[in-house]
């Protein structure tokens, strides 16, 4: 382990699609030599359709801090982009999401090992391969170690001096709704569209997307019918809605629930099915008192990071289930990420690094 940029070259020329299982344990395997050699005990969780998750701690100290990131990337082998540098800008594969966060994140605790005392401090770090794919796997490694934690740290990117405390939450759906077929033009009086049933319910579900509140809800998908002369017997639909509050995710639930079973067209029949949820990570004055704390040292180094509010999901609302203030965004600044021009910066990178040491020192000598 050399400089930072090594780290992160080693770690972006390692191709890790979550869905290539071979692929990511190679960067699982080397991510955890890192770990082991900063005096880690460190342990890799097998999955079952995913790389395994690291779980790396040290330290014997009550008060543990939860580190978090992913090494898994939305890029296939064909897509690959390997690691290249130019001026200030790092590009390349995952080099913003979130292998940079991951460089970041060990290099950090590299620098804060020697001034912590591991009979008081404790580091649990945890780093998933599934976490672009809905965390799955994961989310109970995450679970487990979150509730042994005092506070949890992300470093997923960030947009220029941005982090966040908040994230909202997720819940996919699909709406399957069957008719019954006909002629258009002679059976149509028998005939109970289910095309039209569907647009009736999508109408009703489109009225639950509430600006002023931050809550959105989408229809992705559509599909049914035959033809254009056929009265559709089969329709679907597929959306999500998400919310920063909990307590609205679970309103929104029944809402939903409500408008799919409420009376449709005779003869049709809507059947609605919970899909992959995540939760929602709303902000509390203990979250916001982190985020204050990395603005004070941010503040030293002459720049001000503000504070941002995602609407993505994110393995902070998962830790943050365990009660814990969550501080995300303490990894690479960058932009475009998911696609090919994904690139960071390079230049923040010492600062983003010295942000991060200095946090966790700070947390344990003030608490
Ligand atoms: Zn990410």
């Amino acid at each position: 382990m050399n400089t930072i940029l090594d780290t992160l070259k080693d770690y972006v020329d390692l191709p890790s699609f979550s869905h290539d299982k071979d692929d990511a344990s190679r960067l699982s395997d080397r991510i955890a030599q890192d770990f082991k050699a900063l005096g880690f005990k460190v342990n890799q969780m097998p999955g079952k359709t995913y790389a395994p998750t690291i779980v790396a701690s040290w330290g014997q100290g009550a008060r543990k801090l939860l580190l978090m990131g992913h090494m898994d990337t939305v890029f296939p082998r064909e897509r690959f982009r390997p690691f290249s540098i130019s001026g200030d800008s790092v590009s390349g594969s995952g080099v913003v999401d979130m292998k940079g966060g991951i460089a970041v994140m060990v290099h950090a605790v590299k620098r804060v090992l020697p001034l912590l005392n591991a009979d008081e401090a404790g580091l649990i770090a945890v780093i998933n391969a599934d976490e672009e794919v809905g965390s799955e796997e994961s989310t109970p490694h995450i679970l487990a170690a979150a509730n042994k934690a005092f506070a949890a740290l992300s470093f997923e990117p960030s947009q220029r001096g941005a982090l966040t405390v908040q994230r909202k939450g997720v819940t996919a759906f699909r709406v399957d709704v069957t008719g019954i077929g006909g002629h258009a033009g002679s059976d149509y009086k028998k005939a109970a569209s289910a095309i039209k049933q569907l647009i009736i319910v999508l109408n009703r579900l489109h009225e639950l997307r509430d600006d002023t509140q931050d809550v959105s809800l989408n229809i992705g998908v559509i599909g049914g019918g035959t033809a254009e002369n056929v009265v559709a017997d089969k329709a679907f639909a597929t959306g999500e809605f998400r919310s920063f509050d909990p307590v609205v995710l679970t309103g929104l639930r029944q809402k939903v629930a409500d408008i799919c079973n409420a009376k449709g067209i005779p003869g049709t029949t809507t059947t609605l099915t919970y899909g992959q949820t995540h939760p929602a990570c709303k902000e509390t004055p203990e979250s916001l008192a982190l985020f204050s704390a990395a603005q004070e040292i941010a503040k030293k180094q002459g720049r001000e990071l503000i504070l941002e509010s995602t609407g993505g999901a994110g393995d902070i609302s998962i830790a943050a289930q365990a009660g814990i203030p969550v501080l995300d965004g303490l990894g690479i600044a960058g932009e475009k990420v998911h696609t090919a021009l994904e690139k960071g910066d390079a230049a923040l990178l010492p600062l983003q690094v010295d942000l991060a040491a200095e946090m966790i020192i700070k947390l344990f000598r003030e608490g």
